[in-house]
């Protein structure tokens, strides 16, 4: 079944009593037990909890962490449950997500980490993780001879995005994968910007996958989520183990909410990727527009690496004007485009990463890895694209006569 039907069928708990067709929220921080030396199913919601259990269920199928699961036999009930972990872990946000799988790497190893990552990312890894002896090793996974390059015996994880944000550099997920295996190395590939419905790269030889729920996951810019989804049962065991110490799992609240986004997530993705190429064929043709980084653009340096092992471009894509004045105006002038961090939403937004998202990078590494000042990033919702091409036409123009040198 493909992942449309199957996100329906798994968004609902097959365990329920009363055969809910949503799942329930188990608002409870507590399960009775029968008796005080024999666990239930679920004890205490921040080791594990029957709503999130349906949602790791619904995001392990997706990103094929563990096959297709069971779609009968229930959440609740078989004291089996826990044996049968499925494939992913929901948490609190996808920071603390990435803060779990960043725990895997001791004092004294070394983590490769992709140059262009999300600004919350670098924070981590230079303000928290490399203070306690981790060595953080920040290397352009596009160019496999860096990669190999910066490799040491120490590095235990190679972690990157890609496509990255808001650059869209595409790293060769299967290349890195065969690297890290040779290495002994764990390969985690933060999926935030394509979702399970465009890449899967577990099945590309990833050892672990994480999302920013908060993104195209929700999908409505009302829910702070993160996942990671690994086939390896060893490796989930440990980021489980993780999370009960560190108690930064998802809430059944946000859990419930997850789901319900879940459910539209491949509808979303389609639409607001046709939406995305009409937005990309307005700017590249635009004289304010210096360069466009849109991957669905064949002259895009990435652009068949990323169809190699991506179903589509998606809908997040920045462009460059030459001046940083012109980019705030535009992202200013827009009024369809929220002005706003985050990206994936149904509604539209616009910002500039090295104000926004990404100010918590140092200017140095910004410069090092080429994120430009004038840089804006767009993430195209589900707004009629007819709607959102004439809202940037107005905003440009208006950019352009504030411009006088460049009104022509
Ligand atoms: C937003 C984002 C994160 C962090 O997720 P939060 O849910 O905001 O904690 C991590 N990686 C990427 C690529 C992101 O876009």
């Amino acid at each position: 079944m493909n992942l449309s039907t199957r996100l329906i069928i798994t968004s609902r708990d097959p365990g329920d009593p009363h055969r809910a067709t949503a799942a329930p929220i188990y608002q409870t921080a507590t399960f009775e037990q029968d008796d005080p030396d024999r666990f239930g199913a679920f004890d205490y919601s921040r080791t594990d909890n029957p709503t999130r259990r349906v949602l790791e269920t619904a995001l392990a199928d997706a990103e094929n962490a563990s096959g297709t699961p069971s779609l009968r036999g229930g959440s609740g009930g078989a004291p089996s449950a826990r044996g049968g972990a499925p494939g992913a872990l929901a948490f609190a946000s996808g920071m603390a997500a990435i803060a779990a799988v960043v725990r895997l790497v001791r004092p004294g190893e070394r983590i490769l980490v992709g140059e262009d990552i999300y600004g919350g990312t670098d924070r981590l890894l230079r303000q928290l993780v490399a203070p306690l002896g981790v060595a953080i090793d920040p290397v352009d996974t596009a160019d496999s001879a860096a990669v190999a390059d910066a490799l040491r015996a120490q590095t235990r994880l190679i972690l990157l995005e890609t496509p990255s944000n808001p650059l869209l550099r595409v790293t060769d997920i299967r290349a890195l994968s065969a690297v890290a295996r040779a290495h002994g190395a764990i390969l985690a590939v933060d999926n935030t910007m394509m979702s399970p419905a465009l890449q899967r790269p577990l099945d590309l030889g990833a050892d672990l996958v994480i999302h920013s729920g908060t993104k195209f996951l929700g999908g409505q810019g009302d829910v702070t989520a993160g996942v990671v989804a690994a086939a390896d049962p060893d490796l989930l065991a440990r980021l489980a183990f993780i999370r009960n110490a560190e108690g930064s799992a998802l809430a059944p609240m946000e859990a419930w909410l997850l789901l319900r986004g879940l459910k539209t997530l491949p509808i979303r993705i389609d639409r607001q990727q046709r939406s995305a190429a009409a937005v990309a064929a307005f700017m590249a043709a635009h004289p304010l527009v210096t360069r466009l980084h849109w991957l669905g653009d064949p002259s895009h340096a990435g652009h068949a690496a990323h169809l190699a092992q991506a179903a589509g471009p998606g809908s997040v894509l920045s462009f460059e004007t030459g001046d940083r004045a012109i980019s705030r105006a535009i992202a200013a002038g827009t009024r369809l485009f929220t002005t706003a961090v985050s990206f994936g939403s149904v509604g539209s937004s616009i910002s500039l990463p090295s104000r926004m998202s990404h100010v918590c990078v140092p200017e140095e590494a910004r410069r090092a890895r080429s994120l430009p000042d004038d840089l804006v990033r767009i993430s195209v919702g589900i707004e009629d694209p007819a709607d959102l091409v004439e809202d940037l036409r107005a905003s440009l123009r208006e950019a352009a006569a504030q411009t006088p040198a460049l009104a022509r």
